[in-house]
């Protein structure tokens, strides 16, 4: 591995642009990602790759964010297609937690009785590396304009459903238009009362918060929660945190998810960190989710003995109410799991 450069300085970001335009410009090869960062592929110990199913996506404001010379830069590693992808994985799955048996509705998941997943958006700004959908066959599973009524209808067929779930892909990978159409229509329907996203562009494109979106997630008469998607204290740049803040003050409550993801958060003390930069950007700790076993991502798992040790430590480490729930996703049940339920 080649020396890390010491003389860390941030990218330049490009004029300021509109979100599309800078979603537009988040795919990048491999080689000109390591160009771009001053790195070679001999820096990584199983080499890098291209993968043409899961190309590298990564926007401008998240490139500008990862150290230059660095190729542990736990920001990178989150986006580098690294050469251990491509390993033989023995026991990963395409779909770790069945979410095709889910399937209600066209776009419709119905994992859990009071709440209804809409897979709203095929497409992310930023394709993290340990994704669990990074093998979705979107083109079967997201939400259609074709299918969109029987989904509402699905939706306003069954009064158990008080909560809807944008999530994709990434909802926020929408137009605001578009977004505010499915919105209404929500709404529309009396006995669903929470609204709920789940986005990780705002981690890469803060400028994603426009005064449109802003407009439609304060007006509707539904409770608006967006959970962040964030793995890392330096995710939450400047930028970020006015964006987030805009949100909050447009009355939009904000929670955080996390992944346990090894040489990126894999420390109390990084995990303590990033919760109390949350805080200060009035966002929530609120889960850290152990990997699925997807194909693909072996390289990023945390064993469940660390998970509890660094579960202890955080504990000392933070008030009670920053600490996010370690939890595992278990196809079949009817919650996430904690960590301190799972088998020792
Ligand atoms: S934003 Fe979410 S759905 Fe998209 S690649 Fe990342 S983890 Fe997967």
């Amino acid at each position: 591995m080649s020396p890390v450069n010491a003389n860390v300085t941030a990218l330049p970001l490009p004029p300021a642009a509109d979100w599309q335009a800078q979603a537009r410009a988040a795919r990048i090869s491999t080689a000109a990602l390591l160009a771009e960062l001053g790195l070679e592929p001999t820096d990584f110990a199983a080499g890098v790759i291209d993968d043409p199913d899961f190309p590298i996506s990564a926007p401008p404001h998240y490139r500008s964010l990862i150290r230059r010379g660095d190729p542990a830069d736990p920001l990178l590693l989150q986006v580098l297609a690294l050469g251990q992808e491509a390993l033989p994985q023995p026991g990963r799955l395409t779909d770790p937690l069945e979410e095709v048996d889910y399937r209600a509705a066209p776009g419709v998941l119905r994992k859990y009785r009071s709440r209804a997943l809409l897979i709203a958006s095929g497409a992310c700004a930023i394709h993290c590396r340990y994704c669990f959908r990074r093998h979705t066959d979107y083109g079967a599973a997201m939400l259609t304009r074709s299918g969109e009524a029987e989904a509402l209808a699905l939706i306003a067929g069954d009064a158990a459903i008080e909560e809807v779930i944008l999530s994709g892909g990434d909802p926020l990978s929408l137009s605001d238009a578009r977004l505010a159409g499915l919105v209404a229509a929500i709404a529309a329907i009396p006995h669903v009362t929470t609204l709920r996203l789940h986005s990780r562009t705002l981690m890469a494109i803060p400028d994603r918060v426009t005064p449109a979106l802003v407009q439609l997630l304060s007006n509707t008469r539904l409770n608006v929660v967006l959970v962040t998607h964030s793995n890392h204290e330096r995710e939450i740049s400047a930028d970020v945190a006015a964006a987030l803040g805009q949100l909050r003050a447009a009355g939009v409550t904000l929670l955080n998810q996390s992944v346990l993801l090894r040489h990126v958060n894999d420390a109390a003390t990084t995990i303590a960190a990033h919760c109390r930069r949350l805080f200060a950007a009035g966002v929530l700790p609120y889960y850290l989710h152990l990997t699925d076993p997807v194909e693909g991502t072996a390289h990023f798992d945390v064993d469940e003995a660390r998970a509890r040790t660094i579960e202890a430590e955080l504990r000392g480490l933070l008030p009670g109410y920053l600490v996010p729930r370690i939890v595992r996703e278990v196809p079949g049940e009817a919650a996430k799991t904690p960590l301190w339920a799972l088998p020792i």
